[in-house]
């Protein structure tokens, strides 16, 4: 059992920063996420935590303990690389056993642990087979066997589903998901897939440039973004921002937008400047005679929803409405918002009004 505190933690690469000091806490037991776009220092953060990459400052404490100058060997982490990082010329049974017998376990052990790891993944039938012939599926069920067998404190995965068709991508997620909670083992995951992240994740840390923008559950991050790069990055369709220039008075729970005046979340610090009005495109009604006008440039029918796109004085936004909602490209419509689930952002900052 594992809990993971990572504190100001930094890496440089000659002159280039790669991880800017962070900090977040993963509880004993989480499925943790660490979810940004290409290149903003999920993997270095990873790899600092298992022992493959020496942090330039910062800590990481492992039950309290400070390990971020210890070896690999010396952590009791587990790293978990895509599923091609077996050893082609052994067949399963090797390939699982192959960290006990280099750790000098005895012969009948080995056997135990791995008829033990084989039946938690439901590849008892295929022990003795070669990894070469084996499906994308049993590939990456022997590469977790392989992790799992040693009963580490932690385990580090590195976009382990990467390199699988979308399909197939789903289901072994799920059972990913439903290992874990089996095992119940700490496990830090890193994706550049949001809606990966939010499916899977007890918690979520979200990265971008170096710098970690947001740490909590799936539901804090889509529901109370802190920054507009996360409002923007979690969701599909994305959360709307419509820009305004404007002032919020402190204690306030309105915001006069566009000659409109709109119901907000009440702020506790008063604003004055650029703004955006953050809404996700479902808590946008259309409404033929609210007074926020809007023009329909286009929709798109997906079945039981539909979304539209529409342009009003803020700017484009796209509502996710009820495909039996009647709007044709070109009609003007009234729009009206759900006022518990605005986030107001300083535009110029881009941090979410507090
Ligand atoms: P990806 O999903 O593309 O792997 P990532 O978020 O995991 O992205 P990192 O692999 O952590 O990103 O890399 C962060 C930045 O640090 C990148 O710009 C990368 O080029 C740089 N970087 C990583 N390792 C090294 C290294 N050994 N030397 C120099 N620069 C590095």
């Amino acid at each position: 059992m594992a809990q993971i505190v990572i504190k100001n933690l930094k890496k440089q690469f000659g002159d280039f920063t790669a991880v800017r000091e962070s900090s977040f806490t993963i509880e004993d037991g989480e499925f943790f996420m660490l979810l940004g776009p290409s290149g903003c220092g999920k993997t270095t953060t990873l790899r600092m935590i298992a022992g493959l990459e020496l942090p330039t400052s910062g800590e990481i404490l492992l039950d309290g303990e400070e390990i971020s100058q210890r070896p690999p060997s010396e952590r009791d982490i587990a790293f978990v690389f895509q599923m091609f990082a077996l050893y082609p010329h052994m067949n399963v049974r090797k390939n699982i056993s192959y960290p006990l017998v280099s750790q000098g376990m005895p012969r009948a052990a080995v056997k135990a642990k791995v008829a033990e790891v084989a039946k938690i993944l439901g590849i008892e039938d295929i022990l003795d087979r070669p990894v070469g012939g084996l499906s994308g599926g049993d590939r990456q069920r022997v590469a977790l066997g392989r992790a799992i067998v040693r009963e580490p404190k932690a385990f580090m995965m590195d976009e382990p589903l990467g390199a699988l068709d979308a399909e197939f991508r789903e289901h072994m997620a799920e059972e990913l998901r439903a290992l874990h909670d089996r095992m119940g083992a700490t496990t830090v995951y890193v994706t550049h897939d949001q809606l990966e992240a939010m499916q899977m994740g007890d918690k979520i840390v979200v990265m971008n440039n170096a710098v970690v923008e947001q740490f909590g559950t799936p539901q804090e991050i889509y529901d109370k973004p802190a920054t507009m790069f996360v409002a923007d990055f979690i969701g599909s369709p994305s959360m709307n921002f419509i820009k305004f220039h404007g002032k919020i008075g402190a204690g306030s729970s309105d915001v006069a937008m566009h000659e409109n005046t709109f119901a907000v979340p009440q702020i506790r610090e008063p604003f004055e400047g650029d703004m955006a009005f953050g809404v996700r495109p479902e808590h946008i009604e259309l409404s033929d005679d609210a007074p926020f006008r809007a023009e329909v440039l286009a929709t798109e029918y997906l079945g039981t929803t539909q979304i539209i796109t529409l342009n009003t004085a803020g700017g484009e936004v796209k509502a996710r409405v009820s495909a039996q909602q009647a709007a044709k490209a070109g009609e003007t419509v009234g729009l009206t918002f759900d006022p518990g689930t605005i986030t107001l952002f300083d535009r110029q900052s881009g941090r979410a009004l507090k």
